[in-house]
This record gives C-alpha cells, structure tokens and sequence, in this order.
C-alpha cells in the first residue's frame, strides 16, 4: 500500500465500521471525506459522485486508505464492487478513486485489439488509467497522455481560437452547435486530399488502396472510440441526423406496426423526434413521452410505467442538448432490457464530453456527429449490435451497397456495407478518426472532470446576473447553460456578447418540446468544450454584468 500524501486523513475505514448495505452513500461520502478532508457530503451514492470542485489540484499521486483493501471491501459490503463500478461509470474521475481504494473491482480494460500501455507514472487523478495504442501503426500519431489537464496547451492544438472577433479574442461558447478543429484534425484531411484522394474499394490501384485503407482506418478509430466488438457494427453516415433516419426506417418499418408505441424523452433534439414522428404515421405506431421534473431530469418510475409489450424501441439523448442534463442511460437500459425492448442513445452532445462504451451500456444504437468531436462536418456513425444491423433491411439503395444487381433483384453486402449506399464521405471518415485519436490522446475521463469544475464555476457565475434564469438545472449536467434574463431578448443578448468577440447561440436549439416544458420557446445558450478556460467564463459574465438596461 502506497504512503498517504500530507493532509491526508489518517482516520481508518476498517471494515468493521461498514455495516452493510445501507451504509453505501454514507462510506463513499466518508471515503470522500478522508482523501480530501473537506467534509464533502456526497448527495447520492452513484451520480454526482465527486464534484470536480472538491478536488485538490494538484492531484494527490496517491489514494491509498490505510485500513481499507479491496478484498475486504467485497467481503463486507454486498454490492462493493458493483458501487464502484458504477461510481466509477458514472463519474469518470471517480474511476482512479474507486480503482485507489478498491484496486481490482473496475471493469477490466478492453482486450484486443489494441495493445494497452499503462499512463505515466504519477498521471494525475482523472487521467486515464491506460489508453490505447492502435493495433495498426496509423499516419496519425496517437498523442502522448497528458499528466495533468491542461486547457493551455490544448488550446494550442485549435487554430480557429485564436483570432479576434469584432476586436477581441474570441471566446467559443457555442460547443454544442459545433466544436473547432485541433490542427491535427486538419492535417489528416489535407493529407488525404493531397496524397491519398481516390474513390474507395473499387479501383484495384495504388490510391484506392491507400484511401480504403484511410476509411477504414477512420472505422476502426470510432469502434475503439466505442468500444464496439466490431468494424461491422459501425456505420458511416452524414450524422446524428442520418443516423436516427436510419433506424427509424430500416428497423422502425420493419418492426412496428399499429397499436405499437415508441419511447422518447420530453428532452430530445428534433432529430430524435421527427424522424420517429414520421415512421409512426406510416406504420400506426405512436410516440410514448417520458416526462422531466423542474430541474430538467427525467422521471424514470414515469418511464418504467411506459414500458410495456407495446413498447418497440426507447430513443433517448445521453446529454440533452438544450438543458445539458445527463440522462440515466444504463438505468434507462436496464429497465427497457427488462421488456426487451431495444434502445437508441443520442450521443451527439455526450460524445464530446464524456467516455462512451458500448458494451458497458449494453446500447442496442448509438448515434453521434464528427463535427461535435471535433472532427468534420457532414460525416457521423451509427453503432448497431450487429444482429439487429443483419435482421434490418437497407434503407437507401444505389452502388457500393450490393453484391449483384439485375433488373429482377437485387443481392446487397452485408453490414456495414448494406447501409453506405454511394460515394461516403472518405475525407471525413479520415478526419473523424484523427478527431476521435486526438480525444483520446487527451483523455476523455480528464476532459469529464475538468469540464465538470468549469461549468460549476460558470454556473456559480450565472446565478449572480440579475434576472437571470437558469433553464435545465440537473443535479448530473454537463456542458450546456440555457438561459433567459428578464427584460431581455434573447437574440439581442446573443449579439451584445457577439460584440464582445463572444459566441453563444439564441433560439430553439432544434428541441422545441424541452424548452416549452419550462414555458419559454428560446433561450439564450452557452456550452463549454474542454478548450475552454476560466478566463473564458470570466470574460462572457463579465459582458453579461454590462447588458444594456431596456
Ligand atoms: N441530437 C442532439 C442531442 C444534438 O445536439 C444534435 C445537434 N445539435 C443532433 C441530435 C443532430 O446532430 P446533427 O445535426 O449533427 O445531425
């Protein structure tokens, strides 16, 4: 066992003082306590588990509790280790504490085949306990993990920050509509047009060789991403957008059928309820809402009251993109999984923000856009288990999807093939996969942490602007501050922080049904990408203290 740092509390947590399961929130809180001597009472067991704001910064190098080891944690508490998993799932800095005081209860790390190479010794809590190296050497390199998280350097990687903007720098805050690109997101893309252009798979020479080979190997880097078992179950399309379309055609028309009904949450982005809107017409299915409490959550013994042998597929954002609310997904999982029913996460605004991992949610799809991930526009993927993308049919037809065509019939490849109809986006694909290298060369638990210190910071910052109110207040937030001022119209406090080199959106933000629900159609919206800094935050409060007065 490794020595405590100083100003770290002796007292032990010896099993003899963990009665058993009631005391679950009541050891995490003290375990909290313990390391970082705050008296930080932790709410709830599992979701907000350690608020970035409490943590020391630097980082202890060490969180070994003197009286408490990991075995004997599981023999004395039942569910021990399934706690902290889910701790661990659901607040990722909270991965190095549990894996500090209960070492050998996190899920093990994805085998093959990417070869694992451990973090830097001394890495700082928050940083990945081991990232991967490709199976393949790639023309991008993965980037070395980062000891500490620092916004600075960072930074460095985005030249469209650094610029000014009606006479000062610019502050992006405009994350969740789109995110700017690190340098080496631009390199790969003008390398492939500069060397490898070529249509891919059907020409047998040089360049189509090595452009198939750039695709594929933009697949393979959103499987990692994922954590998919397989390239087969990645498809590549225009986006979050497409994506949807996709499932809600080729599965929603082959599965449902009148009298059936479909789950979204009151929270979604139109482009996970219009889609859905439309195959319910044509099928006779209806649409089931989950409905949210006055913080933005949603209520989820509402929604298990939903389910039921009608139920034919849950589609449900992670991150909602007017409220930034995280959603329950492996709860929401767990409860539709209970009537087999399949489910779609929305992960266009989680993706940016937080690890995802297929497996562990047990997603049945899972959608996100390149241009949130700080890749380019106009390409996205689908994730599918791969039974379901083989019992679905094809949704658009043309070239590049088939094995033999004749005027009678027509014999399609299989996935992911039989849904990428036509030319792909190839550039894109390749740029994706550098975006989402560059991510986790940054570490995304690192970027989860430190982005859950800075919106509390904003949001701290925000609730002292006069008439200033809040919308979407989840106890489990991420990124995005929706907001109204009274007295103020929304487009005009927009355009005053715009002449302040300050980009923040005004409007509906495609998700209609989840500001009305908080009795506004607009809203005025910040969002935060890891690129951000305090002083970022500093400088947008500070050109809201000095709204003009209407
Ligand atoms: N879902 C959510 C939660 C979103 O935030 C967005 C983009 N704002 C979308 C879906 C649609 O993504 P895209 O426009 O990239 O297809």
């Amino acid at each position: 066992m490794t020595t405590p740092e100083a100003g770290f509390h002796q007292s032990p947590v010896t099993p003899a003082s963990l009665p058993g399961e009631a005391a679950h929130a009541d050891l995490v809180a003290r375990l909290a306590r313990e390391i970082y001597g705050q008296g930080q009472a932790l709410s709830e067991p599992f979701a907000p588990a350690l608020p970035a704001s409490a943590l020391p910064s630097p980082a202890p190098a060490s969180l070994a509790i003197p009286g408490l080891d990991g075995a004997a944690f599981a023999a004395l508490v039942p569910g021990g280790p399934d706690l902290l998993r889910r701790i661990a799932q659901d607040h990722p800095r909270a991965a190095s504490f549990a894996e500090a005081i209960a070492p050998g209860f996190l899920p093990a790390p994805p085998a093959a085949p990417s070869r694992l190479a451990p973090a830097a010794p001394g890495a700082a809590l928050g940083a990945p306990d081991y990232y991967f190296l490709p199976a393949e050497p790639r023309s991008v390199p993965v980037l070395p993990v980062a000891t500490a998280f620092d916004p600075e350097r960072v930074r460095k990687d985005f030249p469209a920050l650094h610029q000014s903007v009606n006479g000062h720098r610019l502050v992006w805050l405009d994350n969740a509509a789109t995110t700017h690109k690190p340098q080496s997101v631009i390199d790969a893309t003008s390398r492939f047009y500069a060397h490898d252009n070529s249509n891919i798979h059907r020409a047998a020479h040089t360049l189509a060789a090595r452009a198939t080979d750039a695709f594929e190997g933009g697949r393979e880097a959103v499987r990692r991403f994922l954590n998919a078992r397989s390239t087969d179950e990645i498809v590549f399309l225009r986006g979050t957008t497409e994506a949807i379309n996709l499932v809600a055609n080729a599965y929603g028309r082959a599965n449902f059928g009148p009298g059936d009904e479909i789950v979204l949450s009151q929270i979604e982005h139109h482009a996970n309820i219009v889609p859905w809107q439309m195959v319910a017409q044509a099928t006779g299915a209806t649409l089931r809402v989950i409905p949210v409490n006055d913080r933005g959550e949603l209520l989820l013994d509402q929604f298990a009251a939903l389910l039921s042998g009608r139920t034919k597929i849950v589609a449900v954002t992670q991150v909602a993109n007017a409220l930034g609310t995280v959603n329950p997904i492996p709860e929401i999982i767990g409860l539709a999984h209970a009537y087999g029913v399949p489910v779609l996460v929305d992960a266009a605004q989680s993706s940016p923000h937080m690890p995802l991992d297929v497996q562990a949610l047990d997603a049945d799809f899972l959608v996100f856009s390149g241009h949130k991930v700080f890749g380019p526009t106009g390409i996205g993927a689908l994730y599918g288990k791969k039974h379901l993308l083989d019992a679905m049919p094809p949704w658009q037809g043309g070239g590049h999807m088939i094995e033999d065509v004749t005027f009678a019939r027509t014999v399609y490849r299989g996935v992911p093939e039989k849904f990428e109809a036509g030319t792909p986006d190839i550039g894109g694909a390749v740029g994706l996969g550098a975006a989402l290298d560059y991510l986790q060369g940054v570490g995304l638990p690192a970027i989860a942490a430190y982005e859950h210190g800075l919106l509390d910071y904003a949001q701290g910052g925000l609730a002292e602007i006069r008439g200033l109110r809040l919308i979407g207040t989840a106890h489990h937030k991420a990124s995005v501050m929706s907001f109204v001022i009274e007295g103020q119209e929304n487009a005009a406090i927009a355009q005053h922080l715009d002449r302040h080199g300050i980009a923040v959106r005004a409007g509906h933000h495609c998700a209609l049904p989840a500001l009305r629900r908080f009795g506004v159609s607009e809203s005025v919206r910040a969002s935060l990408a890891f690129y951000n800094t305090r002083e970022d935050v500093d400088v947008f409060l500070a050109a809201l203290r000095t709204l003009p007065r209407r």
